[in-house]
This record gives C-alpha cells, structure tokens and sequence, in this order.
C-alpha cells in the first residue's frame, strides 16, 4: 500500500494512506539514497507499506524517490545531515513588517535556499492588521522589489477571512513548506487554514527566543482543501548551507542570466572589472538590499568559520 510520511517520532513513522493515518516502521536493513542522513525517511516520503505478519502494524519496505528534499546539517553531528522534508511544491516564506520586524537579509537567506533545492517560493507578509504607515511603506518597496525578479509576494492578516481564503487558493493540491522566523504567525495560520489541528500558539513576549523549539522533527499537515503543509522547526539550521563562494550568485535569479557577461568566469562581483552584476547594480536594475545580502552571505561562505560551525 502507497501512503506519506507525515511525520516521525524516531522510530515509528506515520504515514497518510487510503485507510487513513497509519503507524509503520522500518525493519531490518532499508536501502536508500547514500546521503550520509541521520534519518532514513523523511515527512513527505511516498513509501510503501505491508502488514506485519500476525500484528496490527506495518512495515516500510521502500521508498520511491524523493523529487526534491530540504537538508540541513545535523545539530548533533556535523558530519550527518539530516533531511527536513521532501518532495515539497513550493516554499512559503512567512515573515512581518513589524512585531517582530523580518529583514530582507533573512528573507534573501531563505529565497537562496529555496532556489538551491527549485522550490519555487512566495513571500507571505502577515500581520497586516497591525501595520502603520511605514510598515505598509516598506511593503510596498518589498513587493515591487520581489516581484519585479519573479516571486508571489502576499499581505495578511491571519486574522482575516478573506485573506485565509487567498491562502488556501495557492496551497490547494500542494504540499507546501512554511519557513519563518519565530513569532511571524506560521501557527496562528495553519489553525486557521486547519481549524482541527489547534496548534500551540506564542504569546507575543515569547518571541524574543529566535529559534527555540520544542521538536527537533517537521510535521506535515493535511489540508481540508487538499495538499499539506509541513511546518518545520530549527530555521536556524535551515539556514546553514554548505556552499562554495561562487555558486552564491547563482541562487540569486536576478543574476544568474548575467554570470554569462561577467569577464572573468570566476568572478565574484565584488570589485572584479567589467563585471555584469555590479553594472547592473549601478545601473539601479539590481535592487541595493538585495545586493547588500548577496555581499554578507558571501562574505560568510567565504570565511573559515563558516565551514567549522
Ligand atoms: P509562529 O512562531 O510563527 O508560529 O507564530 P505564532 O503563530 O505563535 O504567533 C505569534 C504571535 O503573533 C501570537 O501572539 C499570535 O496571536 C500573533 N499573530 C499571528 N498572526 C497575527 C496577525 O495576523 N495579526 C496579529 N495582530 N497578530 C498575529
Ligand atoms: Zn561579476
């Protein structure tokens, strides 16, 4: 029997089947993908499954292979990865103009990731309830920034109907990852869209521990209009990439069509001559937030300290 993972306590893995959710296991020696993982099977896994001999239970016996998957080091092994989720149809990128204030470098951070693994993404701007004049400004420079190089940009308020609706429109059918930092709603918009489910909430003081998390694995959320959503814990580790210096304009997508134009093909758009991103940028056709972040993260995969986190 076909079904999904949807979520993993360690060694028991619930999947979504035609019989509904089902608690399997994986026995005895399971092949799969060398990747050098600390799980074997991640949420959003398509596996097959067949009933233990004289028990209520099943057993994973494969795997079909993943379409895309999200990896991040492990936090308790450097040398392992571990997958976060798989085969994934879009990113959400959930973030606020105030309470807490979502920078454009961390949004820059998560769109790299997005683009490293073709997840296509969209920026989901919540809390638009609460937003003064100059937070609806620096939207307002956010979307046309965004847009202007190809991605959704959406404002919200996970406390308006209309605005769930919208939400539920793009998710429908998908399965959806939401990234975010802490506080930015990505709860409140999920019991919305999933008025079953109830997940715990934060009060506003609390949003202070960036990062803190209660669970160390994602967990996937069907959809009462189809699709899921997988809600994943450690942005933190999300964000840590092994990268080489080079391949960093590559995952920025207004840039990757000009790498051709650069004279020297290792060119780092810095301070290199007749480099094609840096004309662009004084030309005013690459937006300065975005080459400032394209600068620091490339400052960082540079750095030695980088490759000992
Ligand atoms: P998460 O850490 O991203 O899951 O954030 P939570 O869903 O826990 O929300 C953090 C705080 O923001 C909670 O106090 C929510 O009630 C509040 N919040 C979430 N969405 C909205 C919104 O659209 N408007 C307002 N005013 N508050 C919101
Ligand atoms: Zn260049």
């Amino acid at each position: 029997m076909k079904a999904k993972v949807i979520k993993s306590t360690g060694s028991w893995y619930i999947c979504e089947s035609e019989e509904g959710q089902i608690r399997a296991r994986i026995k005895g020696k399971f092949r799969i993908q060398d990747l050098n993982t600390t799980n074997p099977l991640a949420v959003g896994d398509v596996v097959f499954l067949k009933k233990e001999e004289g028990l209520e239970t099943y057993m994973i016996h494969e795997i079909e292979d993943r379409k895309n998957y999200i990896i991040r080091r492990s936090p308790r092994n450097p040398h392992k990865n571990h997958i976060i989720a798989s085969n994934l149809d879009q990113l959400f990128l959930v973030g606020t103009m105030s309470m807490p204030r979502t920078s454009t470098g961390f949004m820059d951070r998560m769109l790299m990731i997005a683009e490293m693994h073709h997840i296509p993404a969209t920026l989901i701007i919540n809390k638009r309830d609460i937003y003064k004049d100059k937070d609806f400004e620096r939207f307002d420079l956010i979307k046309k920034t965004y847009e202007n190089i190809g991605y959704g940009v959406e404002l919200i308020s996970a406390h308006n109907e209309e605005d769930v609706e919208r939400l539920n429109g793009l998710l429908k059918d998908k399965t959806t990852l939401f990234a975010g930092h802490s506080g930015v709603g990505k709860s409140t918009i999920i019991n919305q869209l999933i008025p079953d489910l109830d997940l715990q909430t934060k009060e506003l003081s609390s949003y202070t521990h960036k990062g803190k998390h209660t669970t160390t694995y994602s967990e996937m959320h069907l959809l009462p209009v189809g699709g899921y959503i997988v809600d994943t814990p450690g942005i933190k580790e999300l964000a840590a990439v092994d990268i080489e210096p080079e391949e960093v304009s590559h995952y920025f997508t207004e840039m990757k069509d000009l790498l051709p134009n650069c004279k020297f093909n290792n060119c780092l758009h810095r301070e290199e001559p007749k480099c094609a991103v840096r004309q662009a940028y004084m030309d005013d056709l690459l937006a300065d937030s975005r080459y400032g972040s394209y600068l620091k993260i490339l400052e960082e995969v540079s750095s030695i300290d980088y490759w000992k986190r």
